[in-house]
């Protein structure tokens, strides 16, 4: 084939479709669909990834191709089709659909630098600049702009002396180690041996070590056996009797651990009940869709692990997507401890050279069970088994910039290309996956009990208004300080839990737990501190801070939320023996510490873990008898409509931290609002109950699973720009869509100004609409290739947070 069709990384409307180039002679039979190449486009060199080749083009005067960037595809078949379907239903550029596949190693770095133009020598530049320039005429561009000679620059550029070039930099090298090899065979390298002078006693030593050991062995560890030096070495390598090549090694971030290997559980009863209906999809290749609803401990992974092993015996490959703060060692170690050296890991953890060698292994086939965060969903296989989202309730499994993919959608969507399972495991399912289960179409399996029936630890709500009322005015209720205290004196460890997220920017009253919601909404107004305002962030509401309660006349109403560092320090206070760790974004940062502080606790050097959510998951450690939730309802009332969902989800989920072992659990949750169903039916974990009140509510107000959302944001830099063309789209997407499809706003977003840009949007909620992807692409192209304005227009379907 002679033409390529190429999608170039330049993320803009205007670009974002494929552009055929000429493939040159020397690369026809090198290049093919998938693979990354480097073209002109415009004045510069670019990287793009080939999407078709073809043997004709519409258009005549085609640019060639300058370079292949891979020698074998980095996308297969199936992922570039995977892109168009990504870019059809998340709406994003086709260029972010494909490099969201890959990992971050292989998004090429650019270089850029000033070059002399063809022809051009290096004195037909005036004096002062040539100093600048190599001898081979380049300067780099961050050179020039330290020297701040770039307007010199610009006028030789404008007389046609200089180019400016691109250069595409990998960012990460393939990790490499020297290897050293007999160069000739066995009886050779003997005689050569006996002919070497005495003198050359360490030579000797070294073909010696090669006579005993016919075969390749790294450099370091050759000097390190022979006691040698590699100059002695390298000298054998001239002479031709040994060989030096570089090899690939990989860099493997559990290389110093040891997995103990674990085998199959025998199933109880329950798990073999559940395990059926999936070992029955495998066997026959049916896509399914499982809802694995179990409670947490009721051995849910014990069935990821076995439908695997079938997976694998099957000759094929397994995704295992778990939450990014539950990638703990735990959780690692028990896929590694079943499959060893079978198993990629993918986390944010590891560095951007250790992700691209554990993609590397997915993509030579050397594992076949790949556990990882969100877009390990990318991993690319060629012959996936089965797909497993563990805590599929999970916020994170949305990415929430372009691509705005959910991590579920993918799977199934692969999954349906695979004709494989999926399972969707969680204690607390999304309420749009239980919702589909009750429908049929997934198949729901229940696993109502913990392992060998263990109790649910005992939840007690504490209702903080009435420590108030008694003149208790510090964050830690009685009930929660003598029982901190009382795991002290056992000896036992404590879970302290802040739920702690965004701004917590709701006013309530510390009297009566009164909360102001829009009247039109259903949610939290948010308080503004700046002109002293209560806003709704979906219809626009306003109303103003009351100086007292509404309800119950208390002057205590205020805005409220806390700090992890508050807590730590008022506990200092109160038990100044306890040993505290203290997990939170900035305890957290640095690599390996998340892990570090998990170890620490688990070998007992604090008494008391303290954090915000990314302590709620994957907890397992058999000393931990309490855990306490300092506030139950900052989450409640944030400007989100999943407000008392997620706070259903984490209070179970943190709940769940304790007592999982031999020693029985507590658990007390602080609230001023004790009545509210998600806090009430958390504390007895009545999930069903708990879907069923959240579902009449959702179904009241329009909201998912029974419409669906897509959300339309504006930004510009002048707010009037901003309404006025919000307001355009409004009426637009109005006159568009059907009477039954609920359009609201022009709103100011949640957070409505960010790096002085306004924000406004229009939310859209619907059952069926066929006209609407037509209309948001409009919408988008409309605002996309229209730079001047300086308008930014994102579309969100399905968006989770709504800010
Ligand atoms: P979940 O994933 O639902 O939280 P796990 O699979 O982690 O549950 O199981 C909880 C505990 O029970 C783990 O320690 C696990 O090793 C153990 N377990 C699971 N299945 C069995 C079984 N069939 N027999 C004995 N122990 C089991
Ligand atoms: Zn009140
Ligand atoms: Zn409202």
């Amino acid at each position: 084939m002679e033409i390529a069709s190429v999608i170039v990384d330049v993320p803009t409307k205007q670009t974002d479709r494929a552009f055929d180039y000429l493939i040159p002679d020397q690369w026809r039979e090198t290049i093919q669909p998938g693979m990354r190449v480097i073209v002109p486009f415009g004045p510069r060199n670019i990287q793009g990834f080939v999407v078709e080749l073809k043997k004709k083009s519409e258009l005549k005067q085609l640019r060639e191709i300058i370079e292949p960037m891979d020698l074998e595809p980095v996308l297969n078949h199936e992922l570039l089709a995977l892109g168009n379907w990504l870019t059809e239903t998340t709406l994003c550029f086709k260029i972010f659909a494909f490099q969201v596949m890959l990992p971050a190693a292989l998004k090429a770095k650019y270089e850029k630098m000033v070059k002399l133009a063809p022809g051009v020598g290096l004195d037909s530049l005036p004096s002062p600049l040539r100093a600048f320039f190599s001898k081979d005429g380049k300067l780099d561009w961050a050179d020039a702009l330290n020297q701040g000679i770039v307007s010199l620059l610009q006028k030789e550029t404008a007389k046609g002396h200089l180019e400016v070039n691109y250069i595409v930099k990998e960012k990460v090298k393939k990790k490499q180690r020297k290897y050293i090899r007999p160069h000739v065979p066995l009886a050779a390298l003997k005689e050569e041996m006996e002919r070497l002078p005495a003198n050359a006693d360490k030579q000797k030593q070294v073909l010696n070590y090669f006579v005993e050991h016919f075969t390749a062995v790294e450099l370091r560890q050759l000097v390190a056996e022979v006691n040698a030096t590699a100059s002695t070495v390298k000298a054998l390598v001239g002479k031709k009797l040994l060989a030096e090549e570089e090899m690939e090694v990989y860099r493997d971030p559990y290389e110093h651990r040891t997995f103990e290997r674990t085998k199959p559980l025998p199933l109880t009863k329950d798990q073999q009940t559940t395990i059926v209906p999936i070992l029955n999809a495998l066997e026959q290749n049916l896509h399914e869709v499982f809802l694995l609803y179990g409670v947490t401990g009721s051995g849910k992974t014990e069935i990821y692990l076995q439908s695997i092993q079938e997976v694998i015996e099957k000759g094929q490959e397994a995704i295992v997507l778990v939450p990014e703060i539950s990638l703990t060692p735990q959780m690692v170690n028990r896929f590694k401890g079943r499959f060893g050296d079978l198993v990629a890991v993918l986390h944010s953890g590891l560095s951007a050279g250790e992700k691209y060698d554990e993609w590397r292994k997915i993509q030579r086939k050397e594992v076949k069970v790949v556990v990882g965060a969100r877009s390990a969903i990318f991993a690319p296989f060629e012959n996936l088994g089965i797909i497993i989202i563990d805590e599929e309730h999970e916020t994170s499994y949305k990415q929430e910039e372009m691509p705005r993919y959910h991590a579920r959608d993918v799977a199934i969507e692969r999954a349906k290309t695979y004709s494989c399972p999926v399972i969707l495991g969680s204690a607390t399912p999304s309420l749009e996956s239980f919702a589909r289960a009750q429908k049929k179409v997934y198949h729901l399996l229940s696993l109502p009990s913990r392992m060998n029936n263990q109790p649910l630890p005992a939840v007690e709500i504490i209702d903080m208004r009435e420590e108030l009322r008694e003149g208790n005015r510090s964050m830690f209720s009685r009930k929660l300080f003598e029982m901190l205290k009382d795991r002290l004196e056992k000896q036992q460890q404590s879970v302290l839990f802040l739920n702690k997220r965004g701004h917590s920017s709701f006013v309530m009253c510390r009297d009566c737990g009164y909360v102001m919601n829009c009247p039109n909404c259903d949610i939290s107004l948010t308080y503004h501190r700046v002109n002293e305002q209560m806003k709704c962030h979906y219809c626009g509401y306003e109303s103003f801070v009351p100086k007292v309660c509404p309800e119950c006349s208390s002057e205590y109403i205020r805005y409220f939320g806390t700090g992890t560092q508050k807590v730590e320090d008022e506990l200092g206070k109160i038990l100044p023996e306890a040993r505290i760790i203290r997990m939170d974004v900035d305890t957290t940062g640095r690599k390996g510490s998340h892990e570090r502080l998990l170890r620490d606790f688990q070998d007992g050097k604090a008494d008391i873990l303290l954090g915000t959510q990314m302590i709620a998951k994957g907890l397992d450690f058999p000393n931990i008898t309490l855990v306490g939730v300092l506030s139950a309802d900052t989450m409640l009332h944030l400007p989100d409509f999943r407000a008392s969902e997620k706070t259903f989800q984490l209070l179970t989920q943190v709940s769940g931290r304790a007592g999982r072992h031999q020693l029985p659990g507590e658990v007390i949750i602080q609230t001023y609002t004790p009545e509210h169903y998600s806090v009430e039916l958390a504390g007895t974990q009545d999930y069903d109950l708990f879907y069923q009140k959240e579902m009449m509510i959702r179904k009241t107000h329009h909201y998912p699973p029974f419409y669906y959302l897509s959300l339309i944001t504006v930004s510009h830099d002048q707010l009037l720009a901003v309404v006025t063309a919000t307001e355009k789209i409004v009426n637009y997407v109005r006159l568009r869509l059907s009477d039954e499809a609920v359009i609201l706003g022009p709103a100011a977003s949640p957070i409505p100004r960010i790096n002085n840009r306004y924000r406004y949007q229009c939310l859209i909620k619907y059952k069926r609409e066929p006209n609407l992807t037509e209309t948001l692409k409009t919408i988008l192209d409309q605002y996309q290739k229209d730079t001047k304005s300086g308008l930014q227009v994102s579309i969100d379907v399905n968006p989770f947070i709504l800010m």
